[in-house]
């Protein structure tokens, strides 16, 4: 059964095509880390949010927002546990200042030190 949150975060799934990695996967960022590394400029304090959207125990999608825009929208600081679709709804509207970048770009900006 594919509910809204489902077919919306289907739409954003897919492949992107980096100008340095050719065709890549995609990473779902908030806009401000899309920003800092698009700027090459230092890298922001980065927290994951592991989704089980598939509902059977496996992170199906992983967000990465700063923990500036966590703390403005109050999300809880994860600690590698598995949010359900629940923390989806509860948090929809992080989800609107979320864009996608390249993975390998981002893996690269992730290993950056400051
Ligand atoms: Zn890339």
């Amino acid at each position: 059964m594919l509910n809204e949150n489902w077919m919306a975060l289907i739409g954003k799934m897919g492949r992107i095509r980096c100008k340095t990695h050719g065709a890549s996967g995609i990473a779902h960022v908030s806009v401000d880390i899309a920003a800092g590394m698009k700027a090459g400029g230092r890298k922001l304090d980065v927290l994951r949010y592991d989704i089980d959207c598939l509902e059977d125990g496996s992170a199906s999608i992983s967000y990465f927002v700063s923990r500036s825009v966590a703390k403005e929208f109050e999300m809880p600081t994860p600690d590698l546990e598995l949010f359900d679709s629940k923390f989806e709804n509860k948090y929809a509207a992080v989800f609107d200042r979320l864009t996608t970048v390249c993975a390998k770009c981002f893996a690269e900006h992730l290993k950056k030190t400051n």
